[in-house]
């Protein structure tokens, strides 16, 4: 390692992977360092992603897609199933993933673009000069390190330390966090292309429970609820009580717990000579809590920045925060959006899941909006209106 980059990057999660080989596209010389020994490993994530989002940023390879999703199911609080084909069911199907190769093969596109890739090497603190960071302290092996660097990048995920080391808020209200627990589990029935949702209070209060298929009879079968809606028991619990329920003969082979922002995007993501991408920015969707693909987004944006910026020889707020400006260009409608709609979602109780959903029956997905759908839900049931109405 040497004591002086262009950027460093810390985190190699896929925000990290896809600023570090955009900056090293553009000529940069790039630091990525990742705390872990292996990158991608373990994984805290269900892996679903939309196909069309992804293919913005990388080919589909089969050594890291799990399966290939043509559908969703959404079953709400009492069992009733509404289906959704593959053009209707958003973003969070496409593919499944297998993130401890998906992680790896994108810092690899990093290092190929030129990048230094580090593991096992962790940021602990910032080196910062008159307001301007200037690189970062780090620990690599038990031993201490300082580089320096024009410009630091914060992809360190949801526990980002980073940004508040620069004196960014990054803490998130007890309503914008989804805290999950993820079981892998094999030897269970499920629709080897469909992923599966479920809705209510009594699997999962404030969010919902996932089954990504992983192969015939395997799935990441998880869920998350707002920490706001914690009432002493924890998402392990009710996703045991689940399990239980629907999966009883399942096998568990990896058990993860783990967080995601759904409080739409840091309302500053760049300070002097410091950027944050991805869920150290909290990127992620509001509803789904699904962040890979914003958060390649955003490491990409940010790689391009940071060389403009690097190019004019001048990293300070007022020029990276072009940077600002061009992921709320390229998100922060969708986001905005997505968190009235979570707003008012996690509010709806069971009975009016069980009525909405008992009312869409028949009905013919194809080119509906969330909008066509919430109008169709409340022309079927008026009743509904006062609930659903912010969702108009
Ligand atoms: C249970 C669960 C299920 C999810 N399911 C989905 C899903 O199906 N689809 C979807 O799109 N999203 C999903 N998400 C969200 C998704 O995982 C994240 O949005 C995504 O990984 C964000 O990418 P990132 O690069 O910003 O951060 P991360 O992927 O979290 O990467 C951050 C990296 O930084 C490293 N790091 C942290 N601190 C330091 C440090 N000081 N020094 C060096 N390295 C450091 C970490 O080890 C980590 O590797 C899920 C999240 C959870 C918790």
């Amino acid at each position: 390692m040497k004591s002086e980059y262009d950027v460093i990057i810390v985190g190699a999660g896929p925000a990290g992977s896809l600023a570090a080989k955009t900056a090293a596209e553009n000529g940069l010389d790039v630091l990525l360092i990742e705390k872990r020994q292996e990158i991608g490993d373990p994984v805290r994530c269900a892996e679903g992603v939309g196909k069309v989002g992804l293919q913005e940023f990388v080919e589909p390879d089969p050594k890291w897609v799990s399966a290939d999703i043509k559908c969703a199911r959404i079953f709400s609080p009492d069992g009733t199933m509404v289906e959704l084909s593959e053009k209707m069911a958003g973003n969070e199907v496409g593919f499944v993933l297998e993130r401890k190769i998906f992680d790896r093969e994108l810092a690899k596109l990093a290092a190929k673009a030129g990048a230094e890739v580090q593991v096992k090497t962790q940021a602990t603190g910032l080196i910062i000069e008159n307001g301007q960071v200037c690189g970062i302290t780090g620990k690599q092996h038990g031993d201490d390190f300082t580089a320096r660097a024009k410009v630091v990048v914060a992809a360190d995920g949801v526990e980002s330390k980073v940004g508040r080391w620069a004196g960014i808020n990054t803490t998130l209200k007890l309503k914008d966090i989804e805290t999950c627990a993820q079981f892998l589990m094999t030897d269970i029935n499920i629709k080897p292309n469909s992923c599966d949702f479920y809705l209510g209070s009594k699997y999962a209060p404030g969010g919902y429970v996932w089954v990504f298929p992983k192969g015939d009879r395997e799935a990441n079968v998880g869920l998350g609820m707002l920490a706001s809606h914690y009432k002493g028991k924890h998402p392990i619990e009710y996703l045991r009580e689940f399990v239980a329920d629907k999966f009883p003969e399942g096998k568990i082979l990896e058990t993860i717990v783990g967080a995601v922002p759904v409080s739409g995007m840091l309302p500053k993501l760049s300070t002097d000579g410091l950027v944050l991408v991805g869920d150290a920015g909290h990127v992620s969707d509001p509803i789904t809590g699904g962040g890979i693909i914003n958060a390649m987004s955003s490491g990409k944006i940010a790689g391009n920045v940071i060389a403009k910026c690097i190019k004019n020889g001048d990293v300070s707020a007022k020029a990276l925060s072009q940077y600002d400006a061009e992921v709320r260009e390229e998100l922060g409608k969708s986001l905005d959006k997505n968190y009235k709609i979570k707003e008012v979602v996690t509010r709806v109780s069971d009975k009016t899941m069980d009525v909405a959903a008992h009312s869409l029956q028949g009905v013919n997905f194809e080119n509906v909006t969330i909008t066509k759908l919430v109008k169709e839900i409340v022309t079927r049931n008026p009743a509904l209106l006062k609930e659903l109405v912010g969702l108009i």
